[in-house]
């Protein structure tokens, strides 16, 4: 935890500066507001909840009389904070009871935001807790994607379930590593899929296939929408395609170590009502860690 608040303030500076710098003066005026507004925006934190928040914050700025800058941090950082959700449960839906049922996580989002390594990380996570993982690279559109895949899954000791054929159909690939899953007893199935956003109707029928043929063998317990997050707010419009196409349980923000723009957890939250789970931190495969709302909130603050 306290790596990733190192590494979450180191990627958020300029945004933590920006408001650092307004929130040292001893007086905030009319064009201070403005500048906060314009940094949360910068950040990515959206304009309807940038403006609702400083509108907030102005208020109760009125309200006490003065604005002190001290006071405006100590209140931003608790209203950044129910914004974020500081008691959101973000676990993952990974512990099924009954042990001959391994748990299913499909993985979905736009080719290029992380997904393959996504999902090499996440397998390496659950067998360092000494999980059964399998991996299947149900993104056939690219024979590239399966190796990628499966390079990762020797790295951390999983078996992938690919198929041979470029352009195989994925929803068989998705119904043999459920099987595979099963047969092995496994305590988790990590499901990579393609994410080409060109034709929504294809990628529709495509993830929705996946997730039937996949429930003849195994109930699906995660949809993990994958966002990269140094594209902004652009990311909202393919989240809402995907929310669209297949549902989501939570989303995984990725980049966030080149990027000061972690705000879209805000958004994301929002609008798709569902939570940010875990962040990427790097392309290592130890470079995942479960979204922590206080270190992501103090990194925007210092
Ligand atoms: P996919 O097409 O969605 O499966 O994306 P990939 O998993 O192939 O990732 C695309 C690129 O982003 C690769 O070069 C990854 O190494 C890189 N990448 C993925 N996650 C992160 C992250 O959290 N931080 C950084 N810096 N790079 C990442």
């Amino acid at each position: 935890i306290s790596r990733l608040k190192a590494r979450l303030a180191k990627s958020s500076n300029p945004f933590g500066k920006a408001l650092f710098n307004i929130l040292a003066k001893d007086q905030l005026a009319e064009s201070d507001w403005e500048d906060v507004e314009d940094t949360l925006l910068l950040a990515d934190v959206g304009a309807q909840a940038s403006g609702e928040l400083v509108e907030e914050l102005r208020r109760d700025a009125r309200i006490v009389g003065e604005s002190d800058p001290a006071q405006v941090r100590t209140a931003l950082r608790g209203k950044l904070l129910d914004l974020v959700g500081r008691d959101t449960d973000r676990s993952l839906n990974a512990d099924r009871a009954d042990a001959n049922t391994p748990s299913v996580i499909i993985m979905v989002g736009v080719n290029g935001t992380g997904k393959t390594t996504t999902a090499g990380k996440l397998a390496r996570l659950f067998v360092a807790g000494g999980k059964k993982v399998v991996l299947g690279a149900a993104d056939t559109f690219r024979a590239a994607a399966a190796d990628q895949l499966e390079t990762w899954g020797a790295r951390v000791g999983v078996p992938v379930v690919r198929s041979d054929k470029d352009g195989a159909d994925p929803a068989s690939v998705a119904f043999e590593a459920a099987q595979r899953a099963k047969d092995e007893q496994a305590d988790v199935l990590i499901i990579d899929t393609a994410g080409r956003l060109q034709n929504k109707a294809n990628l529709m029928d495509e993830l929705g296939k996946i997730r039937r043929v996949t429930e003849k063998n195994l109930p699906v317990d995660e949809v993990l929408l994958v966002l990269d997050a140094t594209t902004g707010q652009n990311g909202m419009a393919q989240a809402k395609v995907f929310a669209e196409a297949i549902g989501i349980t939570g989303v995984v923000l990725t980049k966030l170590d080149g990027s000061a723009r972690g705000g879209i957890v805000i958004s994301v939250q929002r609008e798709l009502g569902v939570p940010v789970k875990l962040v990427g931190l790097g392309e290592g495969p130890d470079d995942l860690a479960p979204f922590d709302p206080e270190g992501f909130v103090d990194g925007i603050l210092a």
